[in-house]
């Protein structure tokens, strides 16, 4: 199994993604969607910007958190290196640790003023396909996210192969979590239970406060729910996107990378009943 996991993470997780976009932006086409697209063509475009400066900007995190990882485990640095377990154990358990400490980055992101105005580009999409996988603003990616992974490397001593297979088992999942499909109930009603389903995550997606500050889970809606931020509410009432950005020219590629040093006032759940 090792063998077979190694052969995997050999293969450049550039190529992976390009899998994945093909793979999911098709069945976008061919299915069934969940929700009807206005400008299906600029919306995409805009995302694809989006996913050039994420491709850009991911040779350079890719490179540091690789070095960094690799100097952790050179000197053992985490808690896995004090006890005996399994490898399989270490693996599994290593994905979910990863899932946890980028639960609590995303939260805090949520919580910070500062880094909210960078995180709310991700939340800023009022209309939602797989593409808004790469809605994120590169500052975010490399100086927040960024470090969630060689932080949990640190404190759990966790490895470079859990950290390609947390990647590998990820990435997938959020792309299906953001995309324009529909899924039968049973996915929310047995995976939800453990698992981030698609529904899940869009509720993350809701332009009410009450929803966006909820079920920040990549992976295991578990640590959610465990962590008291779990929310339900049917899909078909969700409003996508954040009534601070709902404008056309607001939506674009470029009025989106400046926004983080543009002032603007968070729209609370309450502002959004008084209707402001
Ligand atoms: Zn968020
Ligand atoms: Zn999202």
């Amino acid at each position: 199994m090792m063998e077979f996991l190694n052969k995997l993470l050999a293969i450049d997780f550039n190529y992976i993604l390009i899998a994945f976009i093909v793979l999911f932006y098709s069945m976008e086409q061919l299915m069934s969607n969940q929700f009807k697209f206005n400008k299906r063509p600029q919306h995409l475009l805009h995302n694809i910007l989006f996913q050039v400066v994420f491709y850009i900007s991911n040779i350079f995190y890719a490179a540091v958190t690789v070095f960094s990882v690799e100097w952790l485990n050179k000197h053992q640095v985490g808690l896995f290196y004090l006890v005996q377990i399994p490898v399989w154990i270490k693996l599994i358990a290593g994905v979910a640790l990863f899932d946890m400490v980028t639960y609590w980055f995303h939260r805090t992101a949520h919580k910070i003023p500062l880094l909210w105005r960078f995180h709310r580009v991700h939340h800023s999409d009022t209309t939602m396909d797989s593409s808004t996988f790469f809605r994120g603003h590169p500052i975010e990616s490399l100086f927040w996210f960024g470090t969630s992974n060689i932080v949990a490397s640190a404190i759990f001593g966790l490895d470079l192969t859990t950290m390609g297979l947390y990647f590998l088992v990820s990435a997938p999942l959020i792309f299906m979590e953001h995309s324009n499909l529909k899924f039968p109930k049973w996915v929310d009603k047995y995976l939800g239970l453990i698992f981030t389903t698609p529904n899940l995550h869009k509720i993350h997606h809701d332009e009410d406060q009450y929803y966006t500050d909820s079920n920040f889970s990549d992976i295991f809606i578990l640590w959610d729910r465990l962590f008291g931020t779990y929310k339900h509410k049917p899909v078909e009432e969700i409003k996508f996107g954040l009534k601070e950005f709902e404008t056309e020219k607001k939506q674009t590629f470029w009025y989106l990378m400046i926004s983080p040093f543009i002032n603007m006032g968070r729209v609370t759940s309450e502002d959004l009943k008084k209707g402001k």
